[in-house]
């Protein structure tokens, strides 16, 4: 089934993107749980963390190298920010393509709720 990112992808539907190259999209996120909430999502649709495979070391890679590129543009690296990713229904998945959140813009402090 397509997922909403690979629509996103598709320019199927908006969203507001804030960087994006051959394998990488990022844009932010629809309901904001900080100032900055940008979505990091590889365009290989990759349902979780638990399909990777050896063969995605590099393209997830360029998810934390992406999130700190936009930190640095979006003026937070120094800071600081926090990059999640989450796994299955207990993390609180809700579109099962891989995506890297990177929250930033106030303090996050732990513990998560
Ligand atoms: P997760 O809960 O880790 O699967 O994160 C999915 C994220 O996608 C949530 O933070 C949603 O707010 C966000 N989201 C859902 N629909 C859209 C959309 N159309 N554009 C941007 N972000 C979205």
């Amino acid at each position: 089934m397509t997922t909403l990112f690979e629509k996103i992808i598709a320019r199927e539907i908006p969203a507001d993107i804030v960087y994006e190259d051959d394998q990488v999209i990022a844009f932010n996120d629809i309901e904001p749980q900080a100032p900055v909430h940008v979505l990091v999502v590889p365009k290989k649709p990759i349902a979780t963390l638990n399909d990777l495979t050896d063969e995605d070391a590099a393209l997830l890679g360029r998810l934390p190298i992406t999130a700190a590129q936009i930190a640095k543009q979006l003026g937070i690296a120094e800071e600081g920010y926090r990059v999640l990713m989450n796994c299955g229904d207990n993390a609180g998945q809700t579109v099962y393509h891989i995506h890297m959140h990177l929250l930033g813009g106030r303090p996050l402090l732990l513990p998560l709720a």
